[in-house]
């Protein structure tokens, strides 16, 4: 019995791999993208009408957020378009939005729903580690990090039943993993890292996508270091979902003269 379902298990991990076509990497791709990003229109609804949302009418961090996204929406646009395969960006309706709250964190869920809180901006410092943050939460996203986590998480907790089913009858404990999986929100209790694998991915990819937004991929370095040290003695959130080690400093500066070639200034 136990065999058999060790035999169904790996058949069924075995059929909902998919070669990721950014990375080239085989993924776990149990749920599909199309309901995660309707599962996804809704969760960021609620989480804007239960936060703070700055205006870019009358905040200017608020439209520095809206400016940098654009370009950077636009670059990835691009960057898919050049190597034709501008279809995977299906569904994708690009939001940004910028929280008022202390905390340090970013993040983009499926379909191109970005937050950035207002907290992590001292950290930015400048509007060029703010794109690299947010090309790299947007990098997450893309590379489908988030759906290879939601599916792990569907196979390990709820025995690989199907979004639509697990939903509606489990639909507290399916929103929780949702919120586990894009790094959401600390009141779903612990926080996830990425692994380090993602994190590699997401750092190369949002080095470039930032880069092919005009914004100079250099900056990197001393961003990261920067977070790296934020919040003295308690450490935020983001430092416990992004883990930054010398290990993925020096990764990450081996990046940056790939980076380099898509970087046009802006002027
Ligand atoms: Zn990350």
């Amino acid at each position: 019995m136990k065999k058999l379902f060790v035999l169904i298990l790996s058949a069924l991990l075995f059929a909902g791999c998919a070669i990721n076509l950014l990375t080239g990497r085989n993924q776990l791709s149990l749920v599909n993208e199309s309901e995660l990003q309707l599962m996804a229109v809704s969760q960021y609804r609620t989480f804007l009408n239960e936060n703070k949302v700055l205006s870019s009418g009358s905040s200017r961090d608020a439209a520095t957020v809206d400016r940098v996204g654009a370009r950077i929406a636009e670059a990835i646009t691009k960057y898919y378009n050049n190597k034709g395969q501008g279809a995977l960006l299906e569904g994708y309706k690009w939001e940004f939005n910028t929280i008022d709250s202390k905390e340090i964190n970013a993040w983009c869920m499926p379909g191109g729903k970005v937050v950035v809180y207002t907290g992590l901006l001292p950290v930015t410092q400048t509007e060029a580690a703010l794109a690299i943050v947010m090309g790299h939460e947007i990098a997450h996203s893309v590379a489908k990090h988030g759906n290879e986590r939601m599916s792990q998480a569907m196979v390990q907790q709820l025995g690989g039943m199907a979004l639509e089913v697990a939903l509606a009858q489990k639909p507290q404990e399916t929103t929780n993993l949702f919120m586990t999986a894009y790094g959401i929100g600390s009141e779903v209790g612990a926080m996830l890292p990425w692994s380090r694998q993602q994190e590699t991915e997401a750092d190369q990819y949002g080095l470039i996508f930032s880069a092919m937004a005009g914004y100079d991929p250099r900056e990197a370095t001393a961003f990261w270091q920067r977070m790296s040290t934020a919040g003295g003695g308690s450490p935020p959130e983001f430092l416990s979902t992004h883990p930054s080690d010398e290990t993925r400093l020096r990764k990450l500066k081996q990046f940056i003269p790939e980076a380099m070639k898509y970087y046009t200034p802006r002027n």
